[in-house]
Formats: C-alpha cells, structure tokens, sequence
C-alpha cells in the first residue's frame, strides 16, 4: 500500500524550529510520509532536526508575506501531491493553513486536539471546552491546525531530502508588512511553553507577578494570567488565558489564585496536569485540577520556587 504525503508547515522562530512542531510531525508520521513545508533561506540548519522527527522530505522555500506564503504553500500542495496539511493552531498557523484552505477550496479545521489522516476524522473542542466535536473532513487535501503540545513528539529518525521550492513569481498581493512588534513579556512563548504558572486576581499588582516569573525561570516555563488579573492591569493581554485570551495545552498548568471558572478553563483543560492553588478550600478549581493546594499564593510559590532550585 503506497502512504500518503503529509505536509507539515514548520514554524520558525528566527533561525529555529518551534519545539511544538515536532509533536506535529509525529501526527504526519503516524498517517503517512511527512513532507516538512518550511520558510527559510538556509534548509541545512534545519535539516538535522526535522530528519531526527521523521521529515523525509523537507520542502524550503521563501516568501516575504503571509499572501505569498500561502500561495507558495498551494503551488506546494500540488507540486508534492500532499493529501493533508498540518500546522500548528497558532496565530502564524491559523493565518497560513486559512489562507491556503481559501486558495485549495479545501476543508480546514482549527484547534484540533487529534486528527487521524487515516479516514480524515478531527476532535475539537467547542462551547469553551463544553463539548467535543468529532469532524470528518472530506476532500482533495484537508488542512488540520493542531493546538501546540497536544501532541506528544516521537523521535523517528530519517534521513530527509532537500528541496528547494520556488512557484510563478505573482506581486499582485497588496500586501506589505510595516512593522513587527513582539508581544509577550516572558522568553518562552505562552501557547509552546511546556510548562504555565498563572496568576489570578488576588496578584494585586503587576510587581507581584514578579514572584511568578522567578518561578517560571526555574521549572523552565511562562507565565499566564486570568482576565480578571488582565482586566486590572496587572499582566497585558497577551497573558491572558481563556475563552478571550490564549488557548494553551502545557504538560504541567499551575494556577494561583484561580477561581476555575469556565471561562479560563476554556483555554487550559487540554493541559496533561493540571495544579491549583487557593486559599479557599472550596473553590471550584479543586474539582477540576489533578492536583490541588489549599495556600496562600504568596507563600506557596516561593516555597516551591526555592524547593526546585535547590532540586536542580
Ligand atoms: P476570581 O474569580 O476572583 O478568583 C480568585 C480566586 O483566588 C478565589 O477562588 C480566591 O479564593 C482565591 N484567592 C484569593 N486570595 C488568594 C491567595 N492569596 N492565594 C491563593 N488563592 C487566593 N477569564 C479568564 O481567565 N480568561 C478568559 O479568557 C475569560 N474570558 C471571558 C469571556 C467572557 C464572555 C466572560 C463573561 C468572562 C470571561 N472570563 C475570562 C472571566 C471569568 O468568568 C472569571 O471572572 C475570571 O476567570 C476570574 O478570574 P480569577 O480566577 O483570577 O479571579
């Protein structure tokens, strides 16, 4: 039986591979040949980690703007004869695989928790979490964005060929980027971190965070926030976490001062461990968390913080 092949659209950040999209090649591996879509001048420095994940193929090419980004992926799409795309559900992906689904006219599902390639079935979460929607998607090439980290990333070394891509130069795209402003305060990005410590409203201030981010550098991990903590400007958005910030899937989630309301959950429960710390032993996160302890924030965080240190 000959295996299909699956693209994968590998995210960069700068010169390196997103450790998130390893997972999402382990997906393209289980349902047929992984074909690594990737935007880079240089495939050589990219090479040796996608062929440790199973690229047999790894496709470079390059593009300055998320337009022609997704018309080369088209081009690529057919030149490759893929019969899925995967990607990440991120903000980049969500742009690119969206794109690309408009010019295949080809099915597209995001924020999937699990996909099978092998009859085109796809598990979302819906209504914040409420319920889970098992899609079949039908189709020439079906387009899936994975949530980063659902996935767990297996090894399975290749080795890979380069192939530079190029298609029809089209500058028809009115499109030109200005600026790039990063957002985020933390070195780890909060939708690829594998570890979260967030704080909620009893944080009280944006200095108090600060106990947080000591934490975090230790695991290593990033830190989130609640809306509730957003909302009186202790952390700025892009630390949200929930229904109206980031959806995230870490292995290991540690909330401080959460309440567990649905809505923050909404962008956590895919987390593999879940952890939460409150004064109030009756708080509603205690009945959704793996782990739970009844504390003061203030005094359990730097308990732990010092704790691993002296682990490490
Ligand atoms: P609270 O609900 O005030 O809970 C604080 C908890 O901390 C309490 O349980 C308390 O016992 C405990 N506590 C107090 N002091 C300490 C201490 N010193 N140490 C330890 N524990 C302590 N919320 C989100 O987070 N993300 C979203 O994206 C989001 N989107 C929303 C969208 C909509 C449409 C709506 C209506 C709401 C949304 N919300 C969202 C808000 C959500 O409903 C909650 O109001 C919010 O999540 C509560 O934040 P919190 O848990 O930090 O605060």
């Amino acid at each position: 039986m000959t295996m299909s092949n699956i693209g994968v659209l590998i995210e960069m950040d700068g010169q390196e591979i997103k450790a998130s999209n390893y997972g999402v090649l382990t997906a393209a591996c289980t349902g047929g040949n992984a074909v690594a879509l990737v935007f880079t001048e240089n495939g050589d420095v990219v090479k040796n980690d996608l062929e440790r994940f199973g690229a047999g193929k790894i496709v470079t090419m390059s593009a300055t703007n998320p337009v022609q980004k997704a018309k080369l992926m088209a081009a690529a799409v057919k030149e490759f004869n893929l019969s899925a795309v995967l990607g990440l559900s991120s903000a980049r992906g969500r742009d690119l695989l969206t794109r690309c689904a408009c010019i295949l006219d080809a099915p597209l599902a995001l924020d999937a928790i699990q996909a099978d390639l092998s009859d085109g079935t796809v598990v979302k979460s819906h209504f914040s979490g409420k319920t889970t929607a098992v899609i079949q998607l039908s189709g020439d090439t079906l387009l899936v964005g994975l949530r980063p980290n659902v996935i767990e990333a297996v090894e399975n070394p290749v080795s890979a060929e380069l192939v530079p891509f190029t298609a029809e130069a089209d500058s028809s795209d009115g499109f030109k980027i200005l600026e790039v402003k990063k957002g985020g305060t933390g070195t780890i990005d909060l939708t690829e971190a594998e570890i979260i410590i967030t704080g909620g409203r009893p944080m009280n201030s944006a200095e108090n965070f600060q106990i947080l981010h000591a934490c975090a550098e230790v695991l290593p991990g990033a830190v989130g926030a609640s809306r509730a903590a957003v909302d009186a400007g202790f952390a700025p958005h892009s630390m949200q976490v929930g229904q109206t910030g980031k959806t995230v899937s870490p292995k290991l989630y540690i909330g401080c001062g959460l309440s567990g309301s649905v809505q923050h959950f909404a962008g956590m429960k895919t987390a593999r461990i879940i952890v939460g710390i409150n004064t109030d032993k009756d708080a509603p996160i205690f009945g959704k968390c793996d782990y739970g302890i009844v504390g003061d924030l203030f005094e359990v965080v730097p308990v732990l913080t010092e704790v691993l240190k002296n682990k490490r």
